[in-house]
């Protein structure tokens, strides 16, 4: 498909390019900046070793910056988004007759796995929030990033109207501006998502641990991505491409995540991939990898308070959000005591509609989970 809004910053690295090959992505020009896409036109809408670099949890904090609740990404997708990130790193998805014979002897499977760390909700009055620091930035000017030597900075926001995303490679991160950015129109599996397998953050993720794009963004055959396992091309595949598909005189591994066709026909990392990602991580993010899963943080978006309490618990939103949450607690042995949909903002509401008994209960809102008590 054609698609035709770029921003002027990106048009000159791009004009040697035919209109059927739209670029998703600018890092030979911008060093930071890897991922470009275009947008529809209706935008509203492991085994365990402790200082191993091939094994381990990356934690991940998501920093979700709305300025339209559709933009609000619920917990659901991104517990989806995770989901989809590990079954990128644990294998190929889909079956092995999906990808072709000739390359099935280069699939990576890593023991790398990504846990979540949390998750912080941030309204901002701007629709479209740009690529500068703003992105990074709270309202006081305060760095929102969450220790970036040891966890994986996710920001989703809406970028604008011609960028999906972009991984900051390890070389080029700096104290504040680290991780990744997507734009929520190719978040996860989000309802009304351009992209709907979540594979934009895989490719990212792809990025900020060091790995080009196969064609190395070269498109005169001269140089690749300096991979073993992946071909030489001359530029990124779109759509979905028919297998054998051939440039700089070879068969181009066009299913590859650091590729550009649609998120259902990408599908692996090569092993020799894996191994630059191991590199890479020794290298500029050695602290990354923890040997256990996450310790996660309490999500900023809900307050419960007071608790312990004699009488009512409430629950209201912790920033300037109003959104459907389901609300299911447990008491002590386990037994499900209420599940309820619950509007959720900065009115206190009460937990739950009927008095509860002493005693100690689970209230799960979303993934925030925590001990309340009645006494
Ligand atoms: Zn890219």
């Amino acid at each position: 498909m054609i698609r035709t809004i770029f921003i002027l910053a990106f048009s000159v690295a791009f004009a040697l390019r035919s209109s059927s090959q739209i670029p998703k992505c600018g890092n030979d020009r911008i060093s930071t900046i890897s991922c470009l896409r275009p947008e529809k036109p209706d935008f509203e809408h492991a085994h365990r070793v402790t200082g191993s670099t091939e094994s381990g949890y990356i934690p991940v904090f998501f920093h979700i910056i709305y300025s339209r609740e559709s933009e609000n990404i619920d917990q659901r997708f991104i517990d989806l988004q995770l989901t989809e990130l590990n079954r990128a790193f644990s294998g190929a998805i889909g079956a092995d007759e999906e990808i072709p014979a000739e390359f099935r002897p280069a699939v990576a499977s890593m023991d790398i796995r990504f846990c979540l760390q949390g998750v912080s909700r941030r309204f901002t009055s701007k629709s479209s929030i740009g690529v500068d620091t703003s992105l990074f930035l709270d309202e006081q000017g305060r760095p929102t990033i969450r220790n970036p030597s040891r966890c994986l900075n996710v920001y989703v926001a809406n970028t604008g109207p011609a960028i999906a995303g972009f991984g900051i490679y390890p070389w080029a991160s700096t104290a504040i501006r680290d991780g990744v950015v997507i734009h929520p129109s190719y978040f996860g599996r989000a309802p009304g998502a351009v992209s709907s397998n979540g594979r934009t953050l895989v490719h990212e993720v792809g990025h900020y641990l060091g790995l080009l794009h196969l064609w190395a963004d070269d498109t005169a055959c001269n140089f690749d991505d300096g991979i073993e396992d992946t071909p030489p091309q001359q530029h990124g595949w779109y759509g979905k491409p028919e297998y054998p598909s051939y440039s700089c005189g070879t068969s181009n591994q066009f299913m590859n995540f650091l590729d550009y066709p649609d998120d259902d026909a990408i599908r692996m990392f090569s092993k020799g991939q894996a191994a630059a990602i191991v590199k890479n991580l020794a290298t500029f993010r050695p602290e990354l990898l923890q040997a256990e899963p996450c310790q996660s943080e309490a999500s900023d978006a809900f307050v419960i308070f007071p608790n312990p309490s004699r009488t009512t618990i409430w629950i209201r939103s912790g920033g300037a959000i109003a959104k459907k949450c389901v609300i299911t607690l447990y008491d002590a042995a386990g037994r499900l005591v209420v599940k309820a949909d619950r509007i959720v903002d900065e009115i206190p509401r009460p937990i739950t509609e009927v008095a509860l008994p002493p005693g100690v209960f689970i209230i799960h809102v979303d993934s925030h989970a925590e001990k309340i008590v009645i006494y």
